[in-house]
């Protein structure tokens, strides 16, 4: 298998890099599950873009640095906050169906932590317009699209990344894909915690490839915890997103027994960014002793509902609560990771031909805590700027690349394909990946400690090396391959937050709860430092 453009994940990032990469040759987009099986796909509330005559494009850049909490990237947040405007003309001309508003292009709506509406939608179903316009577009323009083929490890030769490891799930065979330039463009990493709006297929796999390779990761501690998903009922293990546009529509968060408290925790009440609502919720049910709070959205009134949120209320009618006459119970769930990959602004990683976009990369713009609606934004402008760089650096002939296959095919995948290997026992796997994912949520979640930390690291580190030992013994399998990367990226999380001995933006220490700029006013990174892969 061998082509120019290897991409590996469909979502909007991924999407993005191979259509403007086709004009320059053959693109491969591999993902793991159906195309549009991504985060991308659930996303609600919208894409930020001050276009607003009452916005500036400055008001958008000082939003987010306040937010990032001083760990932005100023050169990239003002990059994407001059683009937006451009962002939201070139999917509409796409055919990205936008909502409307009487008297204006865009209906703009309002999200916690941005001083302006400048929301741009498809009512509350955004990242599904967007996903199914781009693989539509994508199929017309000949990108070769691989469903259920799962990467498992990039290919390095004389530290150039000239392919990457695929589990083709029909055959059940692990194979080279070799290419000139590889994105990863995996998405985030939310299936590593018992409770997330992510689909499954976020066990941050990207992340931990790139780690294995010895490509550094940032920033891993600023899991963002969403404040509202849907209590008690999940879809495919996903838990249901409220949107953040529902607050900002005016829906009122209340404790079990319908007392506002967010006034309680800070002057911009339901609108305060997501970590503040997020730890005040916590806060309000470990006091009280409840399973989760209330958002009520009764006083939007059915027009505005239905107009507005038709996806979420008929959703809910589902889980048998009908929004417009009663309060919804919701709980944080693990959302989005702004750390990931470090990569510059034009996306390229440490190793020559790897690239690295969207939600699996750290570009730095959101610092210490993601302002919504500016990830969809992020993937989009920095995945135009790593294909336009991989685009410039194609230049290894494809001779040598065919070479370099015969060197590596046979060399390589022997022990992979093994037919003396036994396949591990499912439950032993899912067993691991349950473990894992409460671990994360009890003690590496909303509110941290030393203490707990220290025990996740121990902990995790045991489930490592078990694993790591399960996988050279045993058949590789989906499940297998996903449980390596799950436990890999849960243990850079787990760094990352003992590492950073302070409270900052999404990552809160009640050991240290203030923040401290002499030690901490940087990015926390990570690098492999042996061929067993232990953490610094
Ligand atoms: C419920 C929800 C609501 C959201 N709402 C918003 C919003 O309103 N505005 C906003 O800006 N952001 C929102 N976000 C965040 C945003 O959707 C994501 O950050 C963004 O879509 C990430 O895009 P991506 O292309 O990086 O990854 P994804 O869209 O997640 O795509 C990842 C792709 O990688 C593939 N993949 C993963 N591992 C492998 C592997 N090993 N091999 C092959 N393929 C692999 C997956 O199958 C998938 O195709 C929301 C997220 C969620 C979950």
């Amino acid at each position: 298998m061998q082509t120019d453009f290897l991409v590996i994940g469909s979502g909007v990032a991924g999407l993005t890099f191979a259509l403007d990469t086709r004009n320059y040759g053959r693109v491969a987009v591999i993902t793991k599950k159906e195309s549009n099986e991504t985060n991308t796909n659930y996303a609600q509330g919208g894409i930020a873009a001050a276009i607003s005559p009452a916005d500036s494009i400055e008001s958008h850049i000082k939003d987010t640095l306040l937010t990032g909490e001083g760990l932005c990237n100023p050169d990239a947040v003002k990059l994407m906050a001059t683009e937006a405007p451009q962002v939201i003309e070139e999917l509409s001309k796409l055919g990205v169906g936008f909502t409307k508003s009487r008297g204006a292009k865009f209906d703009l709506g309002r999200e916690g932590g941005h001083s302006a509406r400048r929301i741009v939608h498809t009512k509350d179903a955004t990242g599904e317009a967007i996903e199914t316009t781009l693989i539509k577009r994508a199929q017309e323009r000949g990108v070769d699209l691989f469903e259920n083929w799962l990467a498992v490890d990039l290919i390095l030769k004389d530290g150039r990344c000239v392919g990457v490891r695929v589990f083709d799930t029909h055959e059940n065979k692990v194979l080279p894909f070799f290419a000139k330039s590889v994105l990863i463009a995996t998405g985030g990493i939310g299936s590593i915690y018992l409770h997330t709006t992510n689909p499954r297929i976020a066990t941050g796999d990207g992340i931990a490839m790139a780690y294995r390779a010895g490509t550094p990761i940032a920033n891993m501690e600023f899991v963002q915890f969403h404040p509202t998903s849907f209590y008690g009922k999940k879809i495919d293990g996903r838990a249901l997103l409220l949107s953040e546009a529902v607050r900002g529509e005016g829906g009122v968060l209340k404790t079990k027994d319908g007392n506002a408290f967010m006034e309680k925790y800070d002057s911009r009440k339901e609108l305060a960014p997501r970590d503040i609502v997020a730890r005040a919720i916590h806060s309000e049910l470990k006091k009280r002793g409840d399973n989760y709070v209330l958002l009520d959205i009764t006083g939007l009134g059915s027009r505005k509902i239905l107009d507005k949120f038709p996806n979420i209320y008929n959703a809910c009618l589902n889980f048998s609560i009908d929004p417009i006459k009663e309060p919804i119970p919701v709980v944080p769930a693990a959302h989005y990771t702004c750390g990931g990959i470090v990569v510059d602004i034009d996306g390229k990683t440490n190793i020559p031909g790897l690239y690295a976009t969207g939600e699996s990369a750290c570009t730095g713009v959101h610092g210490a805590n993601r302002l919504a609606s500016n990830s969809l934004l992020e993937s989009i402008i920095f995945a135009h700027r790593a294909a336009k760089t991989a685009i410039g650096d194609s230049k290894i002939r494809i001779s040598k690349i065919e070479r370099l296959e015969k060197n590596l095919q046979s060399s390589n995948l022997e022990s992979f394909n093994s037919l003396e290997k036994e396949p591990c026992k499912e439950d032993v796997i899912s067993d691991y990946l349950l473990k894992i994912r409460e671990l994360m949520w009890e003690q590496v979640g909303i509110v941290r400690n030393d203490k707990e930390l220290k025990e996740a690291k121990d902990k995790i580190l045991k489930y490592k090396s078990e694993i790591e030992k399960i996988y050279e013994t045993h058949k590789i399998s989906f499940q297998l391959i996903e449980l390596r990367n799950a436990v890999t990226t849960a243990s850079l999380v787990i760094e990352c937050a003992l590492k950073r001995k302070e409270s900052r933006g999404l990552h809160f220490n009640i050991d240290y709860s203030e923040k401290d700029e002499l030690h901490y006013k940087k990015d926390i990174v990570l690098k492999k430092l042996d061929k067993r892969i232990k953490l610094n």
